[in-house]
């Protein structure tokens, strides 16, 4: 083998140095660190960062594909999700397997989970200090999944995600991001039970997320 001038090879290491350098400034490198779902669930395990621990019957962690394109986020889970242990299983829930439906998706396809993994008293809305306490987990599921959109669903995912006290009536139907993933929001299943009249808004938000959907694909 035919040996290279000292010349040559000093600058190659030098240049070899540079860019070892170079990199271990790069704060990329640690945002490329790649995280699972079961990480992040190993870390919630017994969470007792709030007080809402105390009167939980399980942390809900959320379900669905991990690799999904789509993820759902809502409030926090109610009576028979904090029983059964997985996101909208109630009637908001059934209402939420039709939408998802509609949009020729199955519930299996998708990823759903909330702001907050566990039960308020009384389903009750999250006080501030537990959403901070659950949000980054909420950050840590989307890093894993990394899906192309997030339907946030209602007032609290919303104005959670998006970090606004905009009404959920006038940030609906529109185009936001969060950590670089798109953001659509729309009414909750549970206000559209009681309010059926916002059926033809819903309807167009998901037209809308089917559409940014097929766009990436
Ligand atoms: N409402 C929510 O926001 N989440 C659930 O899991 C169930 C009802």
């Amino acid at each position: 083998m035919e040996s290279l001038p000292a010349r040559d090879g000093k600058k190659i290491l030098k240049t070899i140095d540079k860019m070892l350098a170079e990199l271990k400034t790069k704060k990329s490198l640690s945002e490329l660190k790649i995280i699972t779902l079961e990480e992040v669930r190993k870390d919630l395990e017994d969470c007792k960062r709030c007080r809402l621990y105390s009167s939980r019957t399980q942390i809900v962690f959320g379900k669905g594909n991990p690799n999904a394109s789509l993820v759902f986020v809502g409030e926090a889970p109610g009576r028979e999700e904090d029983l059964a242990g997985e996101p909208f299983v109630g009637e908001a829930g059934r209402l939420l397997t039709r939408i998802i439906k509609a949009i020729n998706l199955k519930r299996e396809e998708v990823f759903i989970t909330n702001v907050i993994k566990c039960r308020p008293p009384n389903n009750r809305d999250p006080k501030p200090e537990e959403i901070k306490a659950c949000l980054p987990f909420l950050k840590r599921q989307l890093q894993a999944i990394r899906p192309r959109l997030i339907c946030a669903l209602g007032r609290i995912a919303a104005q959670t995600l998006l970090e606004t006290t905009e009404r959920i009536s006038r940030l609906r139907g529109k185009i936001f991001e969060f950590q670089n993933i798109k953001v659509v929001p729309t009414f909750h299943p549970a206000s559209l039970l009681r309010n059926p009249q916002w059926k033809r808004e819903v309807w167009k938000d998901m037209q809308l997320i089917q559409k940014l959907l097929e766009e990436n694909r």
